[in-house]
């Protein structure tokens, strides 16, 4: 019977939760099927413009017996079926890997520092209250390992060895701050603007779709990612009216469609 030592435990916790702090965030991402098949078909189009282009170079330089030109061509070639090949990877790609919860956390405190992005495709008001708990933990963290500023923070980190209950609280923390995108998208229409749905970035940059209205559960309250219209818990029951009565006009609206299709 070998049990732990509760001190090497202890140990264990407080490296574990380090490294959820300090290594890099592996997301899975949420992207629109549609949107990957069209990003797609834009870039084959554009590849095939660009080999097009140069294929046609290469002849007409052969036709002059320009050997450099024809040359620079197919160096052309070659480099833009390898920029094709990474393009389509990320289109494709089913995970992102993010900067570290540290370095997100610094990020959005001083979206200048770029350290790679924050996943942020936030509104600019959205983006002020996250850099502001972004701020506050990490005042926190510098206060608990006694780094003298933001930028020593990932050293001072990587030799600690305290409470594992305190890290594990700063990863928690940290994963709350820079992802409030557990957000509940609301099917319908947004009552200001009339948009069903916007396209903005997502954390690898990529622009995708997604719905106009969401519902922040923390706060209760709905805004539009178009328009910024926001609707608090108190007016959360009128907006639902509202939403109801679009689905009804729109299933309506559908039975018609197929009535007057197959007449
Ligand atoms: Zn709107």
């Amino acid at each position: 019977m070998t049990q732990p030592q509760p001190a090497a435990s202890a140990e264990l916790r407080t490296e574990v939760a380090l490294a959820q702090l300090l290594d890099p965030v592996r997301e899975e991402l949420d992207r629109d099927p549609d949107d990957i098949k069209a990003q797609l078909r834009t870039e084959d189009r554009d590849y095939l413009d660009q080999i097009g282009r140069h294929a046609i170079t290469i002849r007409d330089a052969a036709d002059r017996n320009d050997v450099a030109t024809a040359e620079r061509a197919r160096v052309a070639i070659t480099q833009a079926a390898q920029r094709h090949g990474h393009r389509r990877a990320a289109i494709t790609a089913t995970h992102a890997e993010l900067p570290s919860l540290l370095d997100q956390l610094l990020a959005a405190v001083d979206p200048s520092s770029d350290t790679g992005g924050t996943g942020s495709a936030s509104p600019a008001a959205h983006r002020s209250a996250l850099g502001i708990a972004a701020f506050d933990l990490l005042r926190a963290i510098q206060r608990a390992t006694g780094a003298p500023d933001h930028t020593h923070l990932d050293h001072a980190l990587r030799g600690w060895t305290g409470d594992p209950a305190t890290v594990e609280e700063w990863v928690s923390k940290a994963r709350g701050i820079l992802s409030p995108a557990k957000r509940w998208a609301m099917p319908g229409r947004c009552p200001n603007c009339g948009r069903g749905t916007v396209h903005v970035p997502d954390s690898t940059g990529e622009t995708v779709r997604r719905l106009a209205l969401e519902l922040d559960p923390s706060t209760a309250e709905t805004h539009c990612l178009n328009c910024g219209t926001s609707w608090p818990p108190a007016r959360a029951r009128q907006l639902e009216a509202v939403l109801r009565q679009q689905q009804e006009e729109d299933a309506a609206a559908r039975r018609h469609a197929v009535r007057d299709g197959t007449r």
